[in-house]
């Protein structure tokens, strides 16, 4: 069995390092960082990375961490993705300092800012269509050459601009950029854009812009208005670090954040990109951004992952420049610990097999009772055992492979918490399919070993009246191959979807304590694995269970 490597130590974080020294230095009274989605999805695990990292530094170094969106692109936004994202930060246990904030809060600054950069003779209106500007850009081996509007009068540029603003001009008919340098190796830095015209309503503006700042003259800024200390973000943007200072450098801004990168979290077996989740979702490949195949934070949710496993999780990556893929291993192991020691044990027979106890009294109960967990104190649960039960049509077997424990014809096993019963015959439908099995009991065996024999099978049980029905699904990883997102673009990662990842079984059968089961309870199924009762599907007595993990890593053997 591979095992997932579990580091042994803390493992690095660097920016910890970098906050105690400015700290100790003095630099700053109180960190304070900031987590900056774009509302144009639902959160995933990568995320979850870059929100542990952000609140959990505030929290460590007793400093503020603000939720703040990155709203500049309205097209794509919506409030349901507000909303989401505001509740998984929630569910993932961290608290943002004030208001939730928005990029677009600070649309009427970013607008004065960037005329007075006109006026510095440092932006101009650019009149190259998207085409052409890409064209003047050059690539990385050439250098781009000067748009023929680069030295227009500034007074021209500030009409033309405030034209932009007016809503004269339709979308992409002109730009404003900042006049940096177009033929620094750092693409960034030739004369990137700072407005884009583009009648488009705003979630939270409305209809009062039609021109919109670009994500490069939106963030230090907004970092900067907001008293940001630490500027954390992932290692595509250090290319946009230069940047994002000359901003900072050439604004009167009223702070001086920094920014630092750490490398993305990429996991195996799992995609982590927003417009990749976005398109399994439009079509229909999942059942919503929360399906508990999902490496949605609403989807590990319904699967019954806890925030502390993710939390646990992200801290076993650490934080580094490093990169590299994680092995999705350790995220169930990080959730296989968690539940073993939180969730209640409980047993639910997934395909059931009547048996009839023949020398058992036909009116006897015998009301058992059962710990619902081997080592915390969690209180017991109540079992009753009568003659005719279900067992698992796995646990028995005509003829049985070698090193097989449970019940043969003939054979004995262990009822889990009940008594050792033998079984007797086999009673089969025409088609030859074995639908009953007659078994007997031996009454001495309650909560003792049997005289003179060892039986060494032990296997899970309900009682057949007193269980309660249910729906189980079954799933598994939502991709079969280790790297999805390495196959081709477009409908690559589609085709590597696993046809297995979703098994309905209907007709379970639970014990009765588990007709109580509350939404997102959890619970350990006896040799089945960690179950968590469905967020949406369930109803009050009849739970729906998602497996969230198997006992054991079993992948791929
Ligand atoms: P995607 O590529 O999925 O669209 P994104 O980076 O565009 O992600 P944002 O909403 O802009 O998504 O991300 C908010 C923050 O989360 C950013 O600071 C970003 O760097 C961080 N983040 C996104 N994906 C990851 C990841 N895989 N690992 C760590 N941090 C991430
Ligand atoms: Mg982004």
């Amino acid at each position: 069995m591979s095992k997932p490597e579990i580091p042994s130590v803390a493992p690095a974080n660097f920016l910890r390092q970098i906050v105690q020294s400015d700290l100790d230095a003095g630099k700053h009274a109180k960190i304070i960082t900031r987590f900056p989605p774009e509302p144009n999805g639902y959160l995933h695990i990568g995320h979850a990375k870059a929100i542990c990292v952000n609140f959990g530094l505030a929290k460590e170094f007793g400093g503020d961490c603000h939720l703040r969106f990155d709203d500049t692109n309205p097209a794509k936004e919506d409030q349901e993705y507000i909303d989401a994202i505001e509740s998984d930060v929630k569910w993932l246990g961290f608290e943002w300092s004030g208001e939730v904030r928005y990029a677009s809060n600070y649309f009427d600054q970013l607008y004065v800012w960037a005329i007075e950069l006109i006026k510095a003779g440092k932006a101009y209106v650019d009149d190259l269509s998207p085409d052409q500007a890409r064209e003047y850009r050059g690539n990385l081996t050439e250098p781009g050459k000067n748009s023929p509007f680069r030295e227009r009068p500034v007074a021209e540029s500030l009409d033309l601009f405030a034209r932009m603003k007016a809503g004269e001009f339709a979308d992409g008919a002109r730009a404003l950029r900042a006049k940096i340098d177009m033929a620094a190796p750092n693409m960034n830095l030739r004369d990137p854009i700072l407005y884009r015209i583009r009648h488009a309503h705003h979630h939270q503006t409305g209809d009062k812009w039609c021109i919109y700042p670009s994500y490069d003259f939106t963030h230090g800024q907004s970092d900067a208005i907001e008293g940001i200390t630490h500027s954390i973000c992932t290692l595509e943007f250090e290319d946009h670090r230069p940047l994002y200072e000359w901003f900072l450098a050439n604004l009167p801004v009223p702070a001086q954040p920094r920014q630092y990168e750490f490398a993305r979290l990429n996991l195996n077996y799992t995609i982590t990109s927003k417009r990749k989740l976005k398109q399994l979702v439009d079509e229909k490949h999942v059942s919503g951004w929360d399906d508990p195949r999902m490496s949605t934070l609403s989807g590990y949710r319904r699967r019954g992952y806890t925030p502390a496993s993710i939390r646990t999780f992200c801290d076993m990556v650490g934080v580094n420049r490093a990169g590299g893929l994680v092995d999705i291993g350790m995220l169930e192991f990080a959730i296989r610990e968690d539940l073993d020691a939180s969730a209640a044990r409980a047993m639910c027979v997934l395909k059931p097999l009547k048996v009839v106890i023949t020398n058992y009294p036909e009116d006897q109960v015998e009301n058992l009772e059962l710990a619902r967990h081997p080592k915390q104190d969690m209180g017991v649960r109540q079992l009753p055992f009568a003659r005719e039960i279900y067992i698992d049509a796995g646990d028995f077997e005509e003829v049985a492979p070698a090193g097989y424990k449970r019940l043969v014809p003939g054979g004995e096993a262990r009822l889990r918490g009940s008594y050792v019963i033998r079984a007797d015959e086999a009673i089969k439908d025409a088609a030859g399919n074995i639908v009953e099995l007659r078994c007997s009991y031996d009454p001495e065996t309650l909560g003792k070993n049997p005289e003179g024999r060892k039986v060494k099978g032990v296997i899970h049980w309900v009682p057949a009246a007193a269980s309660i029905e249910c729906e189980v699904r079954l799933y598994d990883r939502l991709f079969r191959s280790a790297q999805p997102e390495k196959a081709e673009d477009g409908a690559g990662f589609l085709e590597d979807i696993n046809p297995n990842s979703l098994q309905v079984l209907t007709g379970c059968r639970a014990e009765p304590s588990l007709g109580q089961a509350l939404p997102e309870e959890r619970f350990q199924f006896e040799r089945e694995g960690y179950f968590c009762v469905d967020l949406k599907d369930s109803k009050p007595g009849q739970p729906v269970f998602n497996r969230t993990v198997t006992l054991r890593d079993s992948w791929g053997q």
